[in-house]
């Protein structure tokens, strides 16, 4: 985007409002979507707030066919003091970046896609709810759009921002899932797309989570593409685990994808010193901390739980427990400070908010 000049056209046919507990994720969307659309040679041009509507697209758009297409996830929260909050959003654009770059499709301008987003959130700022839990889930995502059946990179591209309100992921308090360790299929592998928030990379996760969903687990854990032996990550969530007072996170390894939440538990845990480290995290590691009594807790991160605890794991039909089945103490203490941050009800000392 070459310059920020951002056509407003207000939505005259407002939507109707979602009541707070109502709200299933990612169903109910605001008033306004941002656009812009670029074209090689040209770059982004037509930067415009317009009424939520259907996108037309010509039947051979090269995201139908060869999903050339990246997406963002971010979420902003409502103060008490009435500010509206962003949780490092500056990360999920050089992130999309890093899709973009991967997937073949041009930059965006990151400083210029915030402003966007600040001016949707402005005419959109009646959506952002208020309810203890709740936020506005944002989401920033590109598709190519060429008319064009040749598996080649697309000429023409929009940049869309979508916002929906989320009603509070944890309704009953923070509680632990079970998770279905996954020896068949893979997520990503290095040299793939692990490390693009890339359409094709979630498609090929759903077969997984069709299991999982039969057999009572909420979530799948990936394991690497080569051996099935290291994890990866949990759903679409980064994972960590709490060993004998030390916390581990499997190494970023051209196939993970670079949280976030990830990021902010290192540095939070590294300012709290407490033992963090990044390496290689075997399936055997876990169940021999488990069996000698040291895997003191296990929990996924992302936007959108936050911290989502680990209960059970069942792997090669056996069954590990964490912590009898409880929320550990270390995974409460990081969701209650990240969440505090985020909503501005606690000190945030790495300046993350915007
Ligand atoms: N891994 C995958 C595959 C994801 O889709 C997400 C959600 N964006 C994450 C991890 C967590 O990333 P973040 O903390 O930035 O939400």
């Amino acid at each position: 985007m070459n310059s920020l000049k951002i056509q407003i056209t207000k939505n005259e046919n407002k939507r109707e409002k979602v009541p707070a507990d109502q709200l299933i994720f990612g169903r109910t969307f605001t008033d306004h979507m941002f656009i812009a659309d670029y074209t090689e040679g040209i770059g982004w041009h037509d930067h415009r707030i317009v009424p939520y509507q259907p996108i037309t697209l010509d039947p051979s758009a090269t995201i139908l066919h060869y999903g050339q297409t990246v997406f963002e996830g971010m979420k902003a929260y409502l103060s008490q003091d009435g500010v509206v909050r962003l949780f490092r959003p500056e990360e999920n654009m050089k992130r999309m970046n890093h899709s973009c770059d991967r997937m073949s499709m041009p930059k965006i301008n990151e400083d210029l896609a915030l402003e966007a987003l600040k001016e949707l959130i402005t005419v959109d700022r009646e959506w952002v709810p208020s309810e203890p839990g709740t936020s506005l889930y944002i989401r920033p995502f590109m598709i190519a759009t060429e008319a064009h059946l040749g598996v080649s990179a697309s000429l023409t591209y929009s940049f869309i921002i979508i916002m929906s309100p989320v009603g509070s992921y944890y309704k009953e308090g923070i509680h632990p899932v079970k998770i279905l360790v996954e020896s068949e299929y893979v997520r990503a592998v290095a040299g793939g797309t692990g490390t693009a928030k890339t359409a094709g990379n979630y498609a090929s996760s759903l077969k997984a989570q069709e299991v999982a969903d039969r057999e009572g687990y909420s979530q799948v854990l990936w394991l690497d593409g080569i051996e099935r032996k290291y994890i990866e990550e949990v759903g679409s969530m980064n994972v960590f685990f709490k060993i004998d007072g030390q916390v581990v996170t499997p190494a970023l390894n051209g196939s993970i994808l670079d949280g976030i939440t990830r990021k902010s538990i290192i540095q939070l845990l590294k300012h709290w010193d407490v033992p963090v480290v990044e390496r290689k995290v075997s399936m055997e590691e876990i169940r021999e901390a488990h069996r000698t009594g040291k895997l003191d807790e296990a929990f996924g991160t992302g936007t959108a739980a936050v911290i989502s605890p680990i209960g059970e794991f069942r792997w090669q039909g056996e069954l590990f427990y964490v912590n009898n089945g409880e929320t550990g103490d270390l995974s409460k203490k990081l969701y209650n400070s990240l969440t505090g941050i985020q909503k501005g009800t606690m000190e945030d000392p790495f300046g993350w908010v915007v």
